[in-house]
């Protein structure tokens, strides 16, 4: 898995390995208060310290509380599809500054080195489980996984994909929405995607849509609703606007749980509710279902 804490441990591998001896020698408080640089990870939920490794293992899920971490979508990909599966389409396309936005190019330098991506979604051909998909993974350490013209292209493009060669599409969100600095740009991204995942269903073609943390803006108003099936990792924020804004809309409070996955799944909005080691189960079920249990 490409984790870069682990890639960097990996790098200083003589050093840390020997750190790390020592580290796990030590009492469980003792290593909760001293764990050596960059062979940890902290839960952002409960604050607890881990080994990089051992969160890493355990698929980016804290062993403590159960909080989901974000996931990068290079490890997305390797944590769904089997190993060596991956084929990356979509290559090549440049994000430009349509509206001359200050910083705009600095923000994606950022992004692009903290990613190792070009731009916030990834796609191509990849299997689970043996079935053929299309993949597309929206990574929120890009900009938070905003819609650019780029990103909406890049959609339609994995869509088109999908019709070409008859495969199901599963798609990974996590997007804070549209991308402010691209203006109209991104918000005619909306129709465009929306329009292209109609396609699809025209064709029969199945659209799993898997909700995480976080989905919400333009992103959840337009492609990301439209899954045949749609399923939500566990305590992910799913909605539209956030709960500050819509309380000083309607002037009233909101309810418990509030544009959680649970939430979305009681009110029908979301069809199941999955912790992340179920979710490659879920997800073969599904298209076995669909296939017949035929993989080409
Ligand atoms: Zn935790």
């Amino acid at each position: 898995m490409r984790h870069e804490l682990l890639k960097e441990a990996f790098e200083k591998k003589k050093t840390l390995k020997r750190k790390l001896k020592v580290y796990r020698e030590k009492t469980a408080e003792k290593r909760a208060a001293d764990v050596p640089e960059g062979l940890y990870e902290q839960c952002p939920s409960c604050k607890t310290n881990f080994i990089a490794e051992d969160i890493v293992k355990n698929l980016l899920v804290c062993p403590k509380c159960e909080h989901h971490i974000r996931v990068r979508a290079h490890d997305r990909m390797a944590m769904t599809l089997d190993e060596g599966s991956f084929i990356e389409k979509g290559l090549g396309y440049i994000t430009l500054n349509p509206l001359f936005q200050d910083g705009y190019e600095q923000k994606l330098e950022k992004s692009k080195k903290t990613t190792g991506s070009d731009e916030a979604y990834m796609y191509g051909y990849g299997e689970i489980k043996g079935f053929p998909v299309v993949i597309g993974v929206l990574d929120s350490y890009f900009m938070m996984g905003s819609m650019g013209s780029v990103v909406g292209e890049k959609v339609v493009k994995s869509i088109e994909y999908a019709l070409v060669k008859r495969l199901p599409l599963v798609m990974f969100i996590a997007s804070g929405g549209a991308r402010m600095q691209e203006g109209i740009y991104s918000l005619m991204q909306m129709a465009k995607t929306s329009a292209a995942v109609e396609k699809l269903a025209g064709q029969g073609l199945l659209f799993l849509s898997v909700l995480t943390h976080p989905t919400t803006g333009g992103v959840s108003a337009s492609f990301a609703s439209l899954g045949d099936v749609i399923l939500a990792e566990q305590g992910a924020l799913i909605g539209f606007a956030g709960p500050r804004v819509i309380k000083q809309t309607i002037k009233q409070s909101l309810p418990e749980g509030f544009q959680t996955a649970e939430f979305l799944k009681e009110k029908g909005m979301v069809d199941k509710v999955v912790h992340r080691h179920e979710l490659k189960g879920t997800l073969e079920k599904l298209l076995r279902m669909h296939s017949g249990g035929r993989k080409r």
